[in-house]
């Protein structure tokens, strides 16, 4: 008798039918004498749409109402899949994220979970009921709800299945898997047998939305063996888990593009000791994550000036365009320059570690597709581009044809 933590994303809860869906294959492990905690996002397109109800209302609302807004769309999913358990005869109960004991720091709609007390999932678990939490939300010390980051139904999962040290963490989705790129965007995309968290982690985090980069950093911290897999079918898989040696000999595990990022540029910045702290520490302090960041000399006449270039989450953008202008009259650049039409480019592989040219390969695919490289930026194992957003796909496709085949 093992015991399984299940996530469901919005897909796979998208309408009564599909949570029936849920609810029968919840069933079915069940009856195989399994204990089964369910975790579930908000029906597809709900978070969405509570946003731009928000962004109706004000551009900036306050975080800790977005907050109490965007959690209401987990809770509506939890009751509605109990019920369907109910309605085939199964003893289940939802739980809020705080009712399910996750505790969290106060940062507002970026929440990092500090403790779970799962002494209630426990004991609902020993009276033989599935137990069924709201994904993406949790509870400050004080009582504030919170939530986890976009995508943040994978991190409650992960951690739940960390806190319960649960057998199996199963991530249901729409997709059978782990691919070599999004397969709605490279049709000839292949599923991975297995990938590594380091490689799952970088793709994550650079536009690849399958899992929740924080929720795969969560389970590299915990060694949470983890199988992302489709609600839709019974299709094997794809494992993620620790890099394994055999893993080196694929150069490139895959290629993701992040279209949710923009360039913020500051022209003419003093070219002084402390500038560059000043910008950052102040980005930092409003939270905002910076990714990546180029310095190139100023043109023009007069002290010497450089621009600066970062990216951020265009969800950010808005935020840090704020915290810029108010550091303008300390600072003293000339200019702000923000540019939302930007696609960040990137192949990712543990492979690179011991294979030289790669760079020069990826660059080479970019020129013949005559598309021009606005910033670079590498680790060990993966290399990133930022290019027009108007070319992203195709350079996507032509990268992922030359590396991965077509
Ligand atoms: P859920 O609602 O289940 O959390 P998401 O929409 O967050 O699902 O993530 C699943 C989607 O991720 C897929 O529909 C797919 O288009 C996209 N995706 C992006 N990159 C990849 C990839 N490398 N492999 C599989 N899916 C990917
Ligand atoms: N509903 C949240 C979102 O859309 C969390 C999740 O789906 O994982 O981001
Ligand atoms: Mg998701």
């Amino acid at each position: 008798m093992a015991l399984i933590v299940q996530k469901f994303g919005g897909t796979s809860v998208g309408n009564p039918d599909r949570i029936k869906n849920v609810a029968a294959r919840v069933a079915r492990y069940q009856a195989d004498g399994h204990r089964v905690v369910v975790v579930v996002s908000a029906m597809s397109g709900v978070t969405d749409n509570l946003i731009k109800l928000a962004k109706e209302i004000m551009p900036l609302p306050s975080e800790r109402e977005m907050d109490v807004l965007l959690a209401t769309g987990e809770q509506t999913t939890i009751a509605l899949t109990a019920m369907a358990l109910h309605a085939i005869g199964l003893k289940a109960m939802s739980l809020t994220g705080a009712q399910a004991g996750i505790l969290t720091d106060g940062v507002h709609t970026k929440a990092k979970i500090q403790n779970i007390t799962p002494k209630r999932i426990h004991h609902l678990l020993d009276d033989g009921q599935v137990v069924i939490v709201a994904g993406f939300q949790g509870e400050t010390p004080d009582g504030q709800i919170t939530t986890l980051g976009r995508g943040g139904s994978d991190l409650t999962a992960i951690a739940l299945a960390a806190s319960l040290k649960a057998d199996l963490c199963q991530i249901y989705t729409d997709v059978d898997g782990v691919y070599t790129a999004d397969p709605r965007i490279v049709p000839t995309a292949r599923k991975l047998a297995e990938i590594s968290y380091d490689e799952m982690l970088e793709l994550a985090s650079l536009g690849a939305k399958v899992m929740q980069s924080r929720s795969v950093e969560f389970a590299k911290k915990f060694g949470v063996v983890f199988e992302v897999r489709s609600s839709l079918n019974d299709n094997p898989g794809t494992i993620v888990k620790e890099e394994t040696r055999s893993m080196e000999d694929v150069v490139i595990r895959g290629v993701s593009l992040d279209k949710n990022q923009a360039k913020v540029t500051l022209v003419r910045v003093p070219d002084q000791p402390g500038v560059a702290a000043r910008i950052f520490k102040a980005l930092g302090d409003a939270t905002i994550n910076v990714d990546m960041i180029v310095q190139n000399v100023s043109h023009g006449s007069g002290k010497p000036a450089t621009d600066i270039s970062f990216t951020v989450e265009k969800a950010d953008l808005l935020k840090a365009q704020k915290v810029i202008e108010g550091l303008r009259p300390s600072v003293g650049f000339s200019e702000v320059i923000a540019a939302e039409k930007i696609g960040k480019l990137s192949i990712v592989g543990v492979g690179m570690k011991s294979h030289s040219g790669v760079a020069g390969k990826m660059f080479d695919v970019l020129a013949q597709e005559g598309v021009n490289i606005e910033m670079i930026s590498t680790s060990e194992i993966k290399i990133s581009v930022v290019i027009d957003l108007a070319k992203g796909e195709a350079a996507m496709k032509a990268v992922h044809g030359a590396f991965l085949g077509t």
